[in-house]
């Protein structure tokens, strides 16, 4: 028995366990075998199969619960796929109380949720009490509010349709609702697979789903494992895949659902930096290092899991990060005063172990308090590593245990380039009392979200998502609404009035209702034709490495003009001169950019009738069409050239005293695949919006029709645009943009041609998880509905969040 004075002497805490009896006796009810919940109702999988989910802190089995096979992924997708119609049917303000209602449900529901959560998971129940439910509540009162608000925000658009969903094990409930409720307000329904490992709490949500009430079918929680996920990823029904997991499930993921029209987004791994600049307040920091890799284990896709620290205080910071952890608590979930419960499963411990050996054996210093872990469950302690080299395994490879490496930087731009040397992208902190730093480095970090003097924070009206390999999309904030829904707007006008436009089999239209153009008139206007236009890289015009050149012909099938055949080298030597220029054209300010533009734009003007003669003599346009779509051309140059300052970012109001800043970002270097048919208008479609957002692009023109993209060297020598901002290679379609796809230092592709081209196109981008944007479908380029507008900005763009605290 501790005397009171010996309590004070030591600070020591005593156990505060909280009660299992509210999750005992949920799974009494249940008789502690689940099945699935499709179209309102619990069902019984198809083929009796089982499995068993474990409570990590002990090793003992909880529950059993089905394994979903491709029958009950079928019998949920036909059920959502019923009830979608009318859910959007209902409208946005009775949507909006359904979200309502089930916020609310959970709220009522919150300690069950927590303590299940924590049984089911292993986290600390402070944690799942404290932070999981209670933004799962936000997150469906938040997007209650946008189902309200989706008529008049989101004009044109409307559900995607049924939605698969796919999440991991270190947030189980927290990445439903991040799924769920957006889903839902935008008026789509879902197939949730929840993870093998934590099954629970999206069970008790089904049962929320039915207690309150809400239409049967709209949300079906299927459970298992990778089978079950790839059976959901595979079914022909599925409108959209959302899924949040390792990088490398996610790289399959793109591969299954190339070519098949399925929306995808992307939530995958990383390797986040966690910057210490001499300046910042070092307890803070400290505590912000317990919040960064200790929070849930480190079992957190964005744990800053690299601390990097100025040289001058690092010894510092490292004895102060040493002491503390000494003072951390690990045990029983359940138990209230404990800081770092169980890790999720036996292989999961065993591949922390076997990384953290790895990083002892290649040379680096591993500490780890002196206290020991429970022998029962699965355990590991808190461990910092410090003498790592940034080419270290531990520094490289996402751990997703509470394991940090601490590495050293002298300069800003070294603290940069440390954070940007990893292939993930999904957060990093940053640590300075001087907001002159901090906001000065925020941006020049490559990552979705970028924590300035926090780390870890999360709210409903914040966006989240990755860059490169750490995924596409966002969840949370408007930016997140645009995975759920599709424009709605009617589909492009078949080829009328002159509209050139390929059929989806991508054959070059022949545009036979054309076949009346004025052939002598275009003979007449044409420009003699004498030269072989090379490639443009570079800001130069140079040879193809191959040296060989294509015939381009005429309407008519005459060989007016041969263009390079670039290839595989020439794409190579043209990423190169785009990454060389994406660093000066990033930086520029918005309005610079917009002034070139405007400068292309009227340098485009003065040799309308020039281009318009190109194009009849050509493509044998009606009369007038020519002219249309050289205006419209001029006309689409303004319009970017005005948005370039004014595709502005937004201020999310997150419910902390801080300012949540999310910024529209380049994407980096863009592979544009231009359509076959308006080839000059088809080709600026794709360029323009993507510099006025300062990307710098590599694009292929249209493989017919060549000669307007080949027109335009001149028109972009002298608009000041500098050299290596776009880049163009001709050649043939077919065996340039797979280069692109595959390329590693291409951050994302255009593709605008046939869908077995596209699916490749789609499948090859895995490698480096590139952002995609295919089309195969007719686009009516002259309309300014279809041709342009903000939906290209997004492509064009990424969002990164920057949370600022306040506080004086
Ligand atoms: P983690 O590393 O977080 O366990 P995983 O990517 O392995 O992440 O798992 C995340 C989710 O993806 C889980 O629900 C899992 O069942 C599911 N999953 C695993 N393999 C596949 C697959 N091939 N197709 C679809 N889903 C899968």
């Amino acid at each position: 028995m501790t005397t009171i004075r010996e309590a004070f002497e030591t600070m020591a805490w005593g156990p505060a366990p909280e009660s299992a009896a509210a999750a005992q006796a949920w799974l009494d009810k249940h008789s502690s075998v689940l099945g699935h919940f499709i179209n309102g109702a619990w069902c019984a999988p198809a083929d009796g199969a089982r499995l068993a989910t474990v409570n990590p802190a002990n090793g003992v089995e909880i529950a059993q619960v089905a394994q979903g096979s491709a029958q009950d992924v079928d019998a949920a997708v036909a059920a959502a796929r019923a009830a979608q119609p009318g859910w959007w049917a209902l409208g946005g303000h009775v949507r909006a109380r359904w979200l309502y209602a089930l916020a609310r449900e959970v709220q009522r529901n919150s300690r069950l949720f927590a303590v299940v959560e924590s049984l089911d998971n292993g986290k600390p129940i402070r944690e799942s009490r404290d932070i999981d439910i209670p933004l799962v509540a936000r997150h469906f009162y938040h997007h209650a509010g946008w189902a309200q608000l989706m008529d008049t925000e989101l004009p044109g658009y409307g559900p995607v349709g049924v939605v698969g969903q796919i999440i991991p094990w270190n947030f189980p409930l927290l990445m439903l609702a991040w799924k769920i409720a957006p889903a839902l307000a935008m008026g789509n329904t879902v197939v949730m697979k929840p993870a093998e490992f934590t099954p629970l709490t999206a069970l008790v949500f089904a049962e929320c789903c039915a207690n309150v009430g809400l239409p049967a079918g709209v949300v079906n929680v299927v459970t298992g494992d990778g089978k079950t996920g790839a059976a959901l990823v595979d079914h022909a029904d599925v409108d959209k895949i959302a899924f949040t997991g390792s990088t490398e499930v996610g790289r399959i993921i793109r591969v299954a659902t190339a070519g098949s029209g399925k929306k995808l987004s992307l939530e995958l791994g990383g390797k986040s930096p966690f910057l210490v600049f001499d300046d910042a307040d070092l307890d803070s920091v400290v505590e912000g290092v317990v919040d960064a890799i200790w929070f849930n284990q480190g079992q957190v896709c964005c744990a800053g899991s690299r601390i990097l620290a100025q040289e001058s205080i690092a010894p510092r910071l490292v004895e102060k990060i040493r002491a503390r952890m000494e003072t951390l608590r690990i045990g029983d979930p359940l138990d209230k005063a404990v800081d770092i419960g169980a890790i999720i499963a036996p292989v999961q411990l065993e591949k922390i172990r076997g990384l953290v050996q790895q990083g002892i054996a290649e040379g680096a210093t591993c500490w780890q308090p002196s206290w020991s872990v429970p022998k029962e469950g699965y355990f590991f302690p808190p461990t910092l590593f410090t003498d790592v080299t940034p080419t270290a395994t531990v520094a490289q490879v996402e751990i997703f245990g509470p394991v940090v490496v601490l590495m050293t930087f002298r300069t800003p731009a070294e603290a940069v380039e440390l954070a940007n040397n990893t292939r993930y992208g999904l957060a990093a902190s940053v640590w300075s009392e001087n907001l002159n730093t901090a906001l000065d480095i925020a941006p020049q970090l490559k990552a979705g979200t970028v924590w300035v003097n926090c780390t870890n924070m999360f709210d409903a009206a914040s966006g989240f998502g990755g860059y490169r390999e750490s995924g596409f999309g966002r969840e949370g904030g408007k930016e997140g609404l645009w995975e759920y829904v599709r424009s709605v707007r009617p589909a492009a006008r078949e080829a009328s009035a002159g509209v050139r436009v390929a059929p989806a089999t991508g054959t070059p239209a022949a545009a036979p209702q054309l076949a009346e153009a004025s052939a002598a008139r275009a003979a007449a206007s044409a420009p003699s034709i004498d030269r072989t236009p090379k490639l443009y890289i570079g800001g130069k015009q140079v040879r193809p490495d191959s040296g060989y050149s294509l015939p381009v012909l005429d309407a008519a099938g005459t060989r007016v003009a041969e263009v390079g055949h670039g290839n595989r080298k020439d794409i190579r030597n043209a990423v190169e001169a785009a990454h060389k220029a994406a660093e000066g054209w990033t930086k520029a300010t918005a309005h610079a950019r917009a002034q070139i533009i405007y400068y292309l734009a009227e340098n485009l003007a003065v040799r309308e009738s020039e281009f318009a003669a190109r194009l009849c003599a050509l493509c044998a346009c009606a009369p007038g069409f020519a002219e249309r779509e050289v205006r419209t051309s001029v006309q689409r140059a303004f319009s970017y050239a005005a948005w370039a300052d004014k595709y502005d970012g937004r201020v999310h109001a997150t419910p902390y005293r801080n300012v949540t800043l999310a910024m529209n970002e380049p994407i980096g270097v863009l592979g544009l695949v231009a359509p076959t048919e308006a080839p000059l208008l088809g080709f600026l479609s794709l360029v323009l919006p993507s510099v006025a957002m300062g990307n710098t692009v590599v694009a292929v023109p249209s493989e017919r029709w060549p000669l307007l993209a080949t027109d335009l060297y001149q028109v972009l020598d002298t608009s000041d645009v500098p050299g290596g901002v776009i880049n163009i290679v001709t050649g043939p379609r077919k065996d340039l943009a797979p280069v692109l796809a595959a390329h590693d230092d291409v951050d994302g592709i255009w593709f605008y041609g046939p869908r077995v081209e596209a699916a490749a196109v789609e499948k090859l981008s895995a490698g480096n998880m590139k952002r995609t944007h295919v089309a195969w479908d007719a686009v009516d380029w002259l309309d300014p509905h279809h041709g342009e507008g903000e939906e290209f900005l997004r492509e064009a763009t990424q969002v990164k969040n920057i949370w600022v605290p306040y506080g004086a």
